[in-house]
């Protein structure tokens, strides 16, 4: 399935003005539509496997920003600490941790967002509402001298119900806003909506969008 150039455009252009930036998750998707996109100026690419992202990085133009989005074992984070871009999926003290050295030994800040846990099932990952609240007011954050807390990451349900996504979506820009106020300065990221439901999650302040199936086609996972 070719990569789709008019909807990638057109997405773009519903960006721009908003001041959102597109993460295309090119998870599962061959280097070639990785450089479809590339070769029209675009960096930002999101996978959610450690060796499918490190193998593509190793491949593929240095200059391109790798979004970690998946869940990240504690185990795995020294392979993508050399030059991950910004992991969105932080969602324990523990992984905190251990990406903080890990960036020791790289000698170098690596960049995250906290996972907040919003939608009703219960197999999303991510801190709970109180959890993180917790977290950020403790100032427990402040010990991890190579992390960057850039902002706040969530997935809504799988649903199509507007008024739980919309519920959903609120919640956690209310946590964001909450957060941001204690945090200050380099906490301006809250990373939600995907290719179903990003138009709802840019209008309830969503500032970056992880967008996968729209731009590459649906995902086949049966390879
Ligand atoms: C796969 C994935 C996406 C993109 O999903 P689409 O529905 O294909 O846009 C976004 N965020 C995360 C965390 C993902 O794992």
């Amino acid at each position: 399935m070719p990569v789709n150039i008019e909807k990638y455009q057109s997405i773009i252009s519903e960006l721009n003005p908003n001041k959102v930036q597109l993460i295309a998750v090119s998870k599962t998707k061959p280097n070639e539509d990785i450089i479809e996109l590339y070769n029209l100026g675009h960096r930002a690419f999101g996978e959610n496997y450690v060796q499918e992202l490190v193998d593509k990085a190793a491949s593929l133009p240095k200059d391109i920003h790798w979004h970690f989005i998946g869940h990240l074992q504690s185990n795995k984070v020294k392979y993508i600490a050399p030059f991950v871009h910004l992991i969105h999926g932080v969602d324990s003290e523990k992984l905190l941790q251990e990406i903080n050295k890990q960036a020791i030994k790289q000698n170098r800040v690596i960049d995250c967002l906290l996972q907040v846990h919003i939608a009703t099932e219960e197999t999303k990952f991510g801190f709970d509402a109180e959890d993180i609240q917790e977290l950020i007011q403790s100032g427990r954050l402040a010990q991890y001298a190579n992390i960057r807390i850039k902002g706040l990451m969530g997935m809504a349900s799988f649903s199509d119900d507007p008024s739980l996504l919309t519920k959903e979506f609120m919640s956690l820009k209310q946590i964001f806003d909450q957060a941001a106020t204690h945090l200050g300065n380099p906490f301006t990221i809250l990373s939600m909506g995907m290719s179903s439901d990003y138009a709802l999650a840019i209008r309830l302040g969503s500032n970056m969008v992880r967008i996968g199936s729209l731009l590459f086609g649906a995902r086949n996972y049966s390879k």
